[in-house]
Formats: C-alpha cells, sequence, structure tokens
C-alpha cells in the first residue's frame, strides 16, 4: 500500500510556533523532506531511523528542482512511507505546496497539509506591526515581490495594488524592493506611507528597519537587511513604536553562553531566551550518579543515626532521595535530624520531596553554612554530608573540628563533556559567558583550550568560580552579588545596562 504525504509548515523560525500536529508527524515519520528555512531542532524529534533528505534552495548554490522533488516523494509514498515534506512557514503560502499537492494527486498518492504560521502575519506580530488594525487596515494583502523569472510579464497588477485599502505585506521583496516600491508610487500609492522592514521574523537576530514607502529601499539598502525578510507597507507599520516588543527585551540580540551541565542548565537557558537572548549551551560537565557506592548504601542503612544532614547542591537532593528510595526510606527517616541546605536553590529541591531546610545560610559558600551551623549541636553526633565527589573539604572539616563523627558521602561525581563543534563555532562570537561553578569552568578551559570565546565578558556566579576563572589565565568581567543563578542573571542585566 502507499504511504501517504504530509506537506506540513514549520512556522517562521521561532522552534515554538510550530505546531502540535507537524511535530507529532516529525516523529513518526519514515522520511522527511526539509527546506532551508525551518527552524533550528525542527526536525530532532524524527525517528533515529528515519530518512532525512535536505531539498532546500540556497541563493548561488544548485538545488534539487521541483519536479525532481514531486518525484522523491512520490517515490518514498509508493514504498510505503510515511512522508513529512517540511516548509518554512505555511506550505500554501509560496510555498510551492499547490504544485506539489497536484503532483501527488496526479500520481495518486494520498497526501494531507498541516498549515504552518506564515511570515506574514509571524514576523509582523513579533515586530510589533498588527497586519490589520481598526484605525488603520481593514484589509491584507500578501504579495511576492520576487517573481518567478521566467513568466513573460508581470503578474502583479501595481494599480490594484496601489489602490489596494489596506496592509501590503511583500514576500521575497529585498532584491526587487527599489523597482517594487517605485512601481507602487508610479501608480499612485503615497510616498509617505509607513512602511517597515523585518529581517528573520521571530528567530535570533531578528531586526526591523522602519522608513517610508519612498525611503524604505535606501533604508534595506544602509541597513543591510538580508533575506528572510518581510517588507510591509500601510499605516500599521508605524504602531510598532507602541506595540514593539520583542525587540525591546533585556537581552535581545545578545549571545550568551551557558556552560552548566544540559541536565541543569535548560531553567537557565529558558529565562534567558525569554529575556530575548540567544543561547548557546556548552555544557562542560554531566552529573553520573554514584548512588549504587558502598559509602551510599552504608549510609542509608544508618540514616536514623544522623542529627544533621547537610546538602550541598539541588542534584544531592535528588540523588539523596533516589539513594533512600532503593533503600527502602522515605522523606520520615529525615524526621529525626536537622537539615541544612547550602542556598535556596538546594532549600528547594528539599520542599519539592516534602522537606523545609532548618537551616540555610544567607550567602552560598561552604564558609557561610559552617557559620549558619554554629547553633546546631554537632559534639559526639553523627553528620551526613551528602554532596559531590569532588567538593571542597570546608565543610566536613568544621564539623569534625567540632567534634562531630561527620560520613562524607559523594552521590555524584562531575565529569567532563564534549561540546559539539556547532555549539564552540556558535559561541566565539558570544557576548558572554557564564559560569556557575569551578568544575565547568576548569573543564571547559580545558576543552576549548584556545578556542575559547576571547571577546566575550564573563560572567561569575560567586568568589570561589571567580577564583578558579583567574587561575585559567582569564579575566572575571562581572561577579554575582548573590551566588545563585538569579543572582548570576541580575548580575549580568546589570552589567548590560552600565
Ligand atoms: N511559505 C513561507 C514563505 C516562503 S517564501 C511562509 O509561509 O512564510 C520565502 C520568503 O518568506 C522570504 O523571502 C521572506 O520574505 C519570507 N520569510 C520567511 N520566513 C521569514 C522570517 N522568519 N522573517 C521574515 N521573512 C520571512
Amino acid at each position: 500500500m502507499n504511504g501517504r504525504v504530509y506537506l506540513v509548515g514549520a512556522g517562521p523560525g521561532d522552534p515554538g510556533l510550530m505546531s502540535v500536529r507537524s511535530l507529532e508527524l516529525i516523529a513518526i515519520a519514515d522520511a522527511v523532506f526539509y527546506d532551508r528555512l525551518i527552524p533550528p531542532g525542527a526536525i530532532a524529534g524524527a525517528r533515529p531511523d528515519a530518512e532525512l533528505v535536505y531539498v532546500g534552495k540556497q541563493p548561488g548554490v544548485p538545488s534539487v528542482p521541483q519536479e525532481e522533488i514531486g518525484q522523491r516523494l512520490i517515490d518514498a509514498a509508493r514504498e510505503g512511507k510515511s512522508v513529512v515534506r517540511l516548509k518554512g512557514g505555511d506550505p500554501f503560502v509560496f510555498g510551492r505546496g499547490g504544485e506539489e499537492g497536484e503532483a501527488l494527486r496526479e500520481a495518486g498518492v494520498e497526501f494531507e497539509v498541516v498549515p504552518g504560521i506564515t511570515a506574514g502575519v509571524a514576523a509582523t506580530a513579533y515586530a510589533g506591526i498588527p497586519v490589520t488594525h481598526r484605525d488603520d487596515a481593514s484589509a491584507v494583502a500578501f504579495v511576492t515581490g520576487h517573481e518567478d523569472p521566467e513568466k513573460p510579464e508581470s503578474a502583479l497588477d501595481w494599480e490594484a495594488l496601489a489602490s489596494f485599502p489596506g496592509t501590503l505585506v511583500f514576500y521575497m521583496g529585498v532584491k526587487r524592493l527599489g523597482d517594487n516600491a517605485a512601481a507602487l508610487i508610479a501608480a499612485g500609492r503615497d510616498p509617505e506611507e509607513p512602511a517597515a522592514a523585518i529581517e528573520r521574523g521571530t528567530m535570533t537576530g531578528q531586526r526591523t528597519v522602519v522608513s517610508s514607502l519612498g525611503e524604505i529601499a535606501e533604508a534595506v539598502e544602509r541597513e543591510q537587511v538580508k533575506a528572510p525578510a518581510l517588507i510591509v507597507i500601510g499605516q500599521v507599520a508605524r504602531r510598532r513604536e507602541q506595540l514593539g516588543w520583542l525587540e525591546r527585551r533585556p537581552l535581545h540580540g545578545r549571545r550568551v553562553v551557558v556552560t552548566r551541565a544540559r541536565a541543569q542548565a535548560s531553567g537557565f537557558a529558558r529565562t534567558l531566551r525569554e529575556l530575548g537572548a540567544d543561547v548557546v549551551e556548552l555544557p562542560a560537565i554531566r552529573i553520573e550518579p554514584r548512588i549504587e557506592s558502598q559509602e551510599v548504601r552504608g549510609a542509608m542503612s544508618r540514616l536514623g543515626d544522623y542529627s544533621l544532614v547537610c546538602l550541598t547542591s539541588p542534584n544531592g537532593v535528588h540523588l539523596l532521595f533516589e539513594a533512600m528510595q532503593e533503600g527502602g526510606h522515605d522523606a520520615r527517616a529525615l524526621a529525626g535530624a536537622t537539615v541544612a541546605a547550602i542556598g535556596p536553590g538546594t532549600a528547594r529541591a528539599l520542599a519539592g520531596h516534602g522537606v523545609a531546610a532548618d537551616v540555610v545560610p544567607e550567602r552560598f559558600v561552604a564558609e557561610a553554612l559552617v557559620e549558619a551551623l554554629t547553633a546546631v549541636e554537632v559534639k559526639g553526633n553523627r553528620v551526613l554530608v551528602a554532596r559531590a565527589a569532588e567538593a571542597r573539604d570546608v565543610l566536613p572539616d568544621a564539623l569534625r573540628e567540632r567534634g562531630a563523627e561527620v560520613d562524607v558521602v559523594p552521590l555524584y561525581e562531575t565529569v567532563r563533556e564534549e561540546p559539539g563543534d556547532a555549539e564552540i563555532e556558535a559561541a566565539q562570537s558570544a557576548d558572554y559567558v557564564t559560569f556557575t561553578s569551578s568544575s565547568t569552568v576548569t573543564n571547559l578551559t580545558a576543552v576549548l583550550g584556545d578556542r575559547f570565546p576571547r571577546n566575550a565578558r564573563i560572567v561569575s556566579i560567586g568568589p570561589i568560580t571567580s577564583e578558579t576563572i583567574r587561575n585559567a589565565g582569564l579575566e572575571v568581567h562581572v561577579e554575582a552579588e548573590r551566588h545563585d543563578v538569579d543572582g548570576l542573571l541580575a548580575a549580568l542585566l546589570a552589567d548590560m545596562q552600565s
């Protein structure tokens, strides 16, 4: 039996604007034929054994001819495959989806169309330009600014477009902008009408240039606006002054490197992205749980003996509870003990497991925890310090000095991770590199060597990390006052504004 072809729109570039249906189909497809302008990571969810075929067109590079694309879709479907044909924006808006559908129908191959958010409404929305507005425009026209060069005469009726009572949105309009704007003005459109060019709409690095119809070509030339870009002509373009939002975000257009282990980085990376940053993840370390060890098992078997339990990271908390569960315990096993957390992140992780920390110091370093624990009686008592294998010994040493019997139990090890080449390349033009621990500094500088981004400003979470940064021969440009990721973020934002 023939397979089916799905003509799927991937939206304008922001991965978050892909539809649920598109992701579902990509996840089950036997083959995905994709274009150049699809969002980053769009096909990351495809099956590992799926055939991924690039059939995009790129200026100046020989590309797969349209008939051949149609034929390959037909062939794949005839092999019984489920085929996704993935296109930028919407497949039926200047996407040649119509032609591909016709070829499939002619060949007797079943297809479905999954609309995508077209650039004409998405890039405009992200630029703060409503394509219609009660006061400005009751209609919008999507127009191609670059016609098929093989067509004998222009299909565009400039008179009609000039008198069109609403917004004109030109796709593929950068190259011929000068001619097109002149044709509109010659046909009677007001040269003073507001106009905007939106480059890389919804993607990192989105840029909008606002001018008037009469001067937009010059402005685009001067600002070197490149494809993909959309040209908007209409009174609505000036609404951007009020409605622009994306490009106003504090970190818009800034590239920020996050060096935390992938599992921990996601929350921080998400916050940065919400503030507009272009985030590059260069995880230098990975957490390797060690909860199967003798030491951990031993500690679990005498949980009831500890009068004090100290946790020094959210990872430690999660792994402690995993180890407890393996040992047949739950949160009640800590009922008799004083529970200390090194900082609010660790305390939050504890709260997530139903335990309110008794002690949380103001500053999040081992020394501060030692200080905060002075009021807790430890002499002759058994204390559990659950933490990473390679942590500093400040806390256990201080507790031992005070007469405690301390079990230091390594719940995990942080091991070196090799970032991908694409990420390292992207990091070269970073504005900021953020460090949240000494181990990420040591590992990242070792892995990158002279590929460490030299022009970036370095942001450190606190004094210990800063010292490691300096020891690695680098400069610390910004140090957080509060030694957690919120503090790191606040320091970065303050640096941007200074
Ligand atoms: N099917 C696509 C359009 C393909 S034609 C859609 O529905 O959006 C390619 C043109 O679309 C580009 O030349 C540009 O004018 C526009 N375009 C596509 N993505 C864009 C983006 N992210 N920002 C601005 N314009 C974009």
